[in-house]
């Protein structure tokens, strides 16, 4: 999911709106933005794309104020429908308050089973909605200590703006798993998933929200606050392989540029002879371009994506993921044509892709096609807020690299070891005593507890 907040701007409702569209690729099953114009809260929201409903001038003049906070979702807890689409929004005895979470919590179900018992009604079936009956349970006074009181209790991953009529709050989980960007813009200040969302609206880049940070912009500006102990910080590694726009910059480094660096490692390692390295687009853009540079061979578009077509991984069911990828891509015979291909893509899931490609640029006249992944092999599923199936589905857990090799049809099969993988990310190694990322999906090496799987594990 992506988030976005904005306090002290007479157009935030038309800047978030901006800010969101900015941030699509994060989520394009549903959005949301709430303002507030000083007096009454403004709530819109809608299933789809951020174009399709915050384009229009009259919903844009709806969302009154100088303060809104906004969010694009794709589920990772809860169902599609609009009762959970963000920002949530609760009246409490302190007036109102909405809220944007980009994440997962990891003890959600323990702790609404608990708030259930104790008679809370809930709305919505997404993780984030615990926060909001957290806070109504809560002793404190403040929206702020109730806010601090609630993120105390949850697990989790967690990048959360919030919304009241005093302040726009951001808060990081205590390991910064999930990133949240602050930006100037004037003398206004925002928060944001990704810098990306500030360059559309022209806003500056100031700092990143620190690992365990809550920050509180109001009139008096932007205050710090530290409600959780300090510790070792673990942005996910994921982020940087596929997930940020690679115009994004997270924790200084550019994600362009370390797509380009892992391309690069993975040309070092697992280098072939070749005539023409070609990416997967988009996401296998950056790292091709790496990879490309490092060895000496032409770099060229062997396959063209239709984008009007969403991310092949977002869309529902195993049968209309298939037809997806054949809708996304198309091969470039003359690029392909009785040459020796190296492909380059982020990461294999469930193989399908792969599969595809392979098949599609071996009829288009390739001799010999060679996969290279940016990422290590997806082993583990993901329960920090990225969407991956269960276990069982991740084509590297059921297989070693040769049986993949195999089940894709391509001649050879490599993936960016971690070691590599942290080179690029400028680090000597993976040192397991001080790890500065999240990499439990190639590792299962979870850096935060597991509550609710190991309370229900899952069926496979
Ligand atoms: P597959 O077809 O192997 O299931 O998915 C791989 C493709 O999905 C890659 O082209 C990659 O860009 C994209 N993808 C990247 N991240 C994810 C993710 O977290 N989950 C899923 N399912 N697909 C992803
Ligand atoms: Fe990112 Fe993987 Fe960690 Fe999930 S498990 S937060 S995708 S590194
Ligand atoms: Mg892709």
């Amino acid at each position: 999911c992506g988030v976005f907040g904005i306090y002290g701007n007479p157009q935030a409702g038309a800047i978030t709106a901006l800010g969101l569209h900015a941030l699509q690729h994060r989520g394009q099953e549903a959005a949301g933005i709430v303002s507030f114009d000083g007096g009454r809260f403004h709530l819109q929201h809608t299933l789809g794309l951020v174009g399709d409903h915050f384009s229009s001038e009259a919903i844009i003049a709806k969302l009154k104020g100088a303060s809104a906070i906004g969010h694009v979702r794709y589920a990772t807890t809860g169902d599609t429908s609009i009762r959970n689409v963000q920002p949530l929004y609760a009246d409490f005895e302190f007036g109102g308050f909405a809220l944007a979470h980009n994440g997962n919590l990891t003890n959600a179900q323990t702790l609404r089973r608990q708030l259930v018992r104790r008679g809370c009604l809930f709305q919505s079936s997404t993780d984030t909605e615990v926060i909001v009956h957290l806070m109504a349970t809560a002793r404190g006074g403040s929206p702020v200590d109730r806010l601090i009181e609630a993120v105390r209790q949850v697990e989790g991953a967690f990048s959360l703006v919030a919304l009241t009529s005093k302040e726009v709050i951001g808060v990081r989980d205590a390991l910064g798993v999930r990133p949240l960007v602050l930006g100037r813009l004037g003398d206004t200040h925002i928060l944001a998933s990704e810098t990306c969302a500030f360059d559309i609206v022209g806003a500056e880049y100031v700092r990143d929200v620190e690992p365990g940070e809550m920050i509180v912009i109001d009139g008096d500006g932007v205050h710090s606050l530290r409600p959780f102990q300090p510790q070792q910080r673990r942005l996910c590694i994921f982020e940087y392989i596929y997930f940020a726009r690679p115009d994004s910059v997270m924790e200084g480094t550019s994600v362009y540029e370390a797509r380009q660096r892992i391309g690069r490692e993975l040309a070092r390692e697992a280098g072939v002879p070749a005539d023409v390295i070609v990416p997967v687009p988009d996401s296998g853009v950056p790292a091709a371009l790496g990879y490309a540079q490092e060895a000496g061979v032409p770099f060229d578009l062997g396959i063209i994506r239709n984008h009007y077509v969403g991310r092949t991984f977002i869309e529902p069911t195993d049968q209309i993921r298939h037809l997806g990828v054949k809708l996304k891509h198309n091969a470039n015979r003359a690029m392909i044509e009785g040459k020796r291909v190296v492909l380059v893509d982020d990461s294999i899931v469930r193989g399908t892709t792969s599969k595809k490609i392979v098949e599609m640029v071996r009829a288009a006249g390739a001799k010999e096609v060679h996969m290279r992944i940016s990422s290590p092999p997806t082993s583990h599923p993901c329960f920090y807020g990225i969407d991956t199936p269960e276990q069982g589905k991740l084509l590297a857990h059921r297989m070693t690299v040769e049986q993949m090799r195999d089940f894709i049809q391509a001649d050879s099969l490599a993936f960016i070891s971690l070691d590599g993988l942290y080179r690029a990310m400028g680090e000597e190694k993976r040192d397991p005593a001080n790890l500065g990322y999240c990499d439990a999906c190639f590792t299962g090496d979870y850096p935060i507890p597991l509550t609710d799987a190991l309370e229900n594990p899952p069926v496979e």
